[in-house]
C-alpha cells in the first residue's frame, strides 16, 4: 500500500528519463509530485503514483465533477454548459469516423454516463467502464445498460464496433493492459477514438507546472501528439486521423489560473486559452488537447 516510484517510461519502458518539474495537486491533496519526461518516447509521466489502493483517496472532491455530476462553483457552472455541446460534438464525431449509424459502442472511464446516454437515446447499443463505484452506480441507473468495472472488463470477450477514451486513458493505471484489451475487444473494421490533453500546447507550454491539466497525481501520463502515436502503434493502431478539442484551450486555462489563486485573471485566462486555439486549429498537433481516431492495422 502506498505510493509507487515509476522508474521506467509507462509507454515504452525506457530508463531515460529527466525531471521537467514538480507539480501540485491542487484540487484534493496539496501533495507535490514529479512530472517526469521520457528522452525515447517523449511521454510525460507523474512519479511517484498512488497504488491501486490509494488511488480513489485522490478522487474524494466536490469539484471533482466528471464523477459525481455536482458541484456549484463557477467553472463548474460553465463546464456543465459546455458539456451539453460537447456531449452532441462528441457523438456527431463518433458516427462521422466509425461511418455508422448505430452499433455497439464501448466508453472507457464513462463517468456518470452522459456521452453514454445521449448515444443510446441515438440509436447506439452500449457499454461502459468505470472503476469509481459511485460513479459506476450513477451510470447504471443513468443509462440502464451494461457498465463494467475494471475486473469485468478484462474477463469480458464483447467486441465493439467502436471504443472511446474521453479524458479517460492518463488516469489507468495498467495501461498496458488496458490497450492490450481494447486492442482484443476491437472489432476488425472497429473505431478507437482517444481524447488526451497535450502538455506541447501553448497552454501548457506558458502554465508550466501550474497547467490544470497536468492535474497529479490523477493524470498518471501527460500525452504529446508523437508518444501518443507511437504508443498506439506498438499495439498495432494506425492513426486515421487527428484534431484539436476546440473547447479545452479555454477550459483548461481558466482552471490553471485559478489553481494560482493570488493571480486569479480571467481575462488572461481566456487571451491564453484563444491563443491555443488558434495554434491548435493551424496544427492538431498544438492543441490543447487532440482527439486522435485509430484504425487496427489489418
Ligand atoms: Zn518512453
Amino acid at each position: 500500500m502506498g505510493k509507487i516510484d515509476v522508474k521506467n517510461c509507462p509507454a515504452c519502458g525506457s530508463s531515460n528519463n529527466i525531471k521537467v518539474f514538480t507539480a501540485t495537486d491542487y484540487l484534493v491533496s496539496g501533495e507535490l509530485f514529479e512530472i517526469m519526461e521520457c528522452k525515447d518516447c517523449s511521454l510525460r509521466f507523474t512519479s511517484p503514483i498512488p497504488d491501486n489502493n490509494e488511488i480513489c483517496n485522490y478522487y474524494k472532491s466536490d469539484d471533482y465533477i466528471s464523477h459525481t455530476g455536482k458541484g456549484n462553483s463557477i467553472i463548474n457552472k460553465i463546464y456543465k454548459i459546455v458539456q451539453y455541446f460537447t456531449l452532441r460534438s462528441k457523438q456527431k464525431k463518433v458516427e462521422k469516423f466509425s461511418q455508422k449509424k448505430s452499433g455497439l459502442i464501448l466508453d472507457i472511464g464513462c463517468g456518470t454516463g452522459n456521452f453514454l446516454k445521449i448515444m443510446k437515446q441515438s440509436g447506439w447499443e452500449i457499454n461502459g467502464v468505470e472503476i469509481n463505484d459511485t460513479a459506476r452506480g450513477i451510470a447504471r441507473n443513468n443509462t440502464g445498460s451494461v457498465i463494467l468495472n475494471q475486473i469485468e472488463f478484462f474477463e469480458s470477450h464483447q467486441k465493439y464496433d467502436v471504443i472511446t477514451l474521453w479524458h479517460s486513458l492518463e488516469h489507468l493505471l495498467d495501461l498496458q493492459k488496458y490497450l492490450d484489451k481494447i486492442s482484443i475487444s476491437l472489432n476488425a473494421n472497429g473505431v478507437l477514438i482517444i481524447a488526451v490533453p497535450n502538455y506541447y500546447s501553448y497552454d501548457a507550454e506558458f502554465y508550466k507546472q501550474n497547467w490544470a491539466a497536468y492535474d497529479v497525481p490523477r493524470h498518471l501520463y501527460h500525452f504529446s501528439y508523437a508518444a501518443v502515436v507511437e504508443l498506439l502503434e506498438t499495439f498495432k493502431f494506425k492513426l486515421l486521423r487527428s484534431q484539436q478539442l476546440p473547447f479545452d484551450p479555454f477550459y483548461v486555462s481558466l482552471l490553471s489560473e485559478l489553481s494560482v489563486r493570488q493571480k486569479y485573471n480571467i481575462i488572461k485566462a481566456l487571451w491564453i486559452g484563444w491563443k491555443s486555439y488558434r495554434q491548435g486549429r493551424k496544427d492538431a498537433k498544438r492543441g490543447s488537447s487532440i482527439l486522435y481516431v485509430f484504425k487496427k492495422n489489418q
